[in-house]
């Protein structure tokens, strides 16, 4: 879709606001839901149309992403025949904002194990743990979580809003991307109805549609945040050398050949990310088999995406000087909100473990 410019401006006015208050987005959220924002479409659309988003307000994008990219998964299901999600597609498209609870405390082994309990009761499952770092909690209105059986197996589904047995603890207090307000849930029985399970797998690796579903939406999407962080970096960085002028030379910065270099090699770092996000989020969308090497690439490339743009919006903070290091600066917030990328799934370590196994088989 296409983001009108003025909404696009008033989303970046503000950011700085919602960072500031430590607030969730609620006005960018309305005016996005109203555009239309929130309704699927290919994987490669919404990978560009969050690499701008993000370019504006990273907070916002990178809360959105994780609606987005239920809506992928559904989508990815879909396009392979599998329409048992569709209904995820209905509701997206109706203005539902889907969360992703996946996350839980101490759990490094993520989507293979789960620490929180899934019980059979009559009509669903009924769900017992904790889940951290829960993005658009004040708003979402469709929650997907998992958990595990006492037969050791994964469901993973879907709550409403209105379903008993869950709470949002009020605790999002970080250093950077502090409008996604992804506070900790607790669940204490919360009931995934049958008809809104969306697979029981068993416990550990498996390239099932629905986990490459997550996997291919998730990276390419959060890489696509990132590069947009790393867009609106290189675009203060040359404005400041523009601006900036030196008592040395009686000139503007963006005459001295050291700062020209540094902008320079920030450029050449973000011009790699486009071609790699956008064939891979291409290959998805147009069923592509990478076979065995799909974790790799997709993992690779939020690695590269994440680094790249900490990388960049390094040398954007080196060439815009003291003033961006003011707290109120906006390269300040782009600083700490470039760091939350270290932390998201892959991290760096099993990324370089899948790589690994990739070339030289399972560790013995
Ligand atoms: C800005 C941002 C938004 C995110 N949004 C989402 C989202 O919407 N949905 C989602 O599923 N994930 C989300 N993530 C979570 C992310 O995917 C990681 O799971 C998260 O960053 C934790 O990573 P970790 O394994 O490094 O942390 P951990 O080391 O697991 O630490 C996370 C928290 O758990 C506590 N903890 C660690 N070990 C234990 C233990 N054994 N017992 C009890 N407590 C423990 C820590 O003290 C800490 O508070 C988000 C992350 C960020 C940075």
């Amino acid at each position: 879709m296409t983001l009108d410019r003025d909404l696009l401006d008033r989303i970046r006015s503000r950011a700085a606001g919602y960072d500031r208050d430590n607030a969730f987005f609620t006005e960018d959220l309305a005016e996005l839901r109203a555009a239309g924002y929130l309704a699927p479409r290919s994987l490669l659309e919404t990978a560009r149309d969050q690499r701008l988003l993000a370019a504006h307000a990273p907070a916002t994008a990178l809360a959105v992403n994780m609606h987005l990219v239920w809506v992928g998964v559904a989508r990815v299901l879909h396009d392979r025949g599998d329409t048992s999600l569709d209904w995820i597609l209905e509701e997206a498209a109706a203005g539902e904002l889907f969360a992703f609870g996946n996350s839980e405390p101490g759990n490094d082994l993520v989507l293979w194990d789960s620490l929180t309990t899934a019980t059979p009761v009559e009509g669903g499952w009924a769900f017992t743990g904790t889940k951290i770092f829960t993005s658009l909690s004040p708003a979402w209105t469709r929650l997907g979580i998992f958990g595990k059986t006492p037969d050791d197996r994964l469901v993973h589904g879907f709550i409403t809003r209105d379903t008993p047995g869950w709470r949002s603890l009020d605790d999002w207090d970080t250093l950077g991307m502090r409008a996604t307000q992804s506070h900790t849930t607790v669940l204490e029985g919360a009931v995934v109805t049958g008809d809104r399970v969306a697979r029981i797998l068993p416990v550990g690796p498996n390239a099932d549609p629905f986990v490459f579903g997550i996997f291919a939406n998730f990276l390419l999407l959060i890489g696509s945040v990132y590069a947009g962080i790393a867009d609106r970096a290189l675009e203060l960085g040359v404005a400041a050398l523009k601006r900036r002028t030196s008592l040395k030379t009686g000139t503007t910065y963006d005459q001295d050949p050291d700062l020209r270099w540094r902008i320079a090699d920030a450029a050449l770092a973000l011009d790699a990310l486009a071609p790699q996000l956008e064939s891979l989020a291409a290959d998805v969308d147009g069923l592509a088999d990478h076979g065995a090497d799909w974790f790799r690439l997709l993992t690779g490339a939020k690695h590269r995406s994440t680094e790249a743009a900490r990388y960049i919006v390094d040398q954007a903070m080196r060439c815009a000087g003291g003033g961006g290091y003011r707290a109120d600066s906006e390269l300040a917030r782009l600083q700490r909100d470039v760091l939350a990328g270290i932390y998201h799934p892959s991290d760096t370590e099993s990324i370089h473990s899948t790589v690994a196994t990739n070339l030289l088989g399972p560790l013995g």
